[in-house]
């Protein structure tokens, strides 16, 4: 039985990436499970898009956030529970446009949240919009004649910002995605799964990506050689590209404090207020 299903019907297109995201990301909770994780610690998020509604198709405790925000959404439930892993979901366009300053800080700060990015190049629920990492020549409604843009790593921005875990799954190695997915929630930290996740209906990838993608064994032992890795847009090598330890957000703020369990009345935050406004 599939207790991590619910009543929502799926409305992604047949074939699409995301179902191979959805299916291995209900193999890393299960795995996690096993691990000793209690399924009601475990909280989900999602921006705005066709990735979104991974949100809707899972029996998990979470909160919907809006466009490019579920990094900032996932940050605001771990300060407030620490006890918590929470998971962002969040499109290229979503992560990488619209709320590329959420990553880039969350990332700085080691927020310990895991960001698990539908990367699929476009803006799929609108119909094919060119995103920040969709190739240079790429036709869609905004961008006809091709787009002039080349593209940028979001793994190697990652890097550079702080993050101490970066990984890269695909859909079409649905195991091996489920055990980087797993390793990035276990991870302390700040962590990005960038998934490369075929549109079958605005930019079907499936044949490029089932050439090109690489499993690697092991994690890379140096930071330059996993940026390195980052950068390579022939060969798209999958598996964790970093991981390392530094201080968490939430560990250095809080001091072992738990905000929602020492949540205080009304009367009493008036009464701070008060105390804090004595001349
Ligand atoms: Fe998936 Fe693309 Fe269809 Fe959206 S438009 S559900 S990303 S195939």
């Amino acid at each position: 039985m599939d207790d991590l299903a619910t009543y929502a019907e799926n409305t992604w297109c047949p074939g699409c990436g995301n179902f191979g995201i959805l299916n291995a990301f209900k193999k890393a909770v299960r795995r996690l499970e096993d691990e000793g994780v209690q399924r009601r610690d475990i909280a989900i998020t999602a921006g705005i898009g066709c990735h979104a509604k991974i949100f809707d198709y899972l029996d998990l405790s979470g909160f919907y956030s809006i466009h490019g925000r579920s990094m900032a959404t996932a940050q605001g439930m771990k300060l407030a529970n620490p006890r918590l892993k929470v998971v962002a979901f969040a499109g290229d366009g979503d992560a990488y446009g619209e709320g590329i300053a959420h990553m880039v800080f969350a990332a700085k700060r080691n927020a310990d949240i895991t960001v698990i990015v539908h990367n699929n190049g476009i803006y799929g629920l609108t119909t094919g919009q060119y995103t920040p990492t969709s190739k240079k020549g790429f036709r869609g409604p905004s961008t006809p004649e091709g787009s002039v843009e080349e593209p940028f790593s979001p793994l190697a921005l990652m890097l550079s910002a702080g993050a101490t875990f970066a990984g890269r799954g695909y859909p079409g190695r649905l195991d091996h995605l489920a055990d980087v997915l797993a390793r990035a929630i276990s991870h302390e930290g700040f962590s990005v799964v960038d998934v490369l996740q075929p549109c079958v209906s605005f930019n079907n990838t499936y044949e490029r990506y089932n050439a090109s993608v690489v499993e690697i064994d092991e994690t890379p032992g140096s930071f330059e050689d996993a940026y390195r890795l980052a950068c390579e847009f022939d060969r798209l090598a999958i598996g964790v590209l970093w991981q390392t330890e530094k201080p968490v957000y939430h560990k250095e703020l809080l001091q072992g404090k738990v905000p929602v369990e020492e949540r205080q009345s009304t009367g009493q935050r008036r009464q701070a207020i008060a105390a804090l406004l004595q001349p």
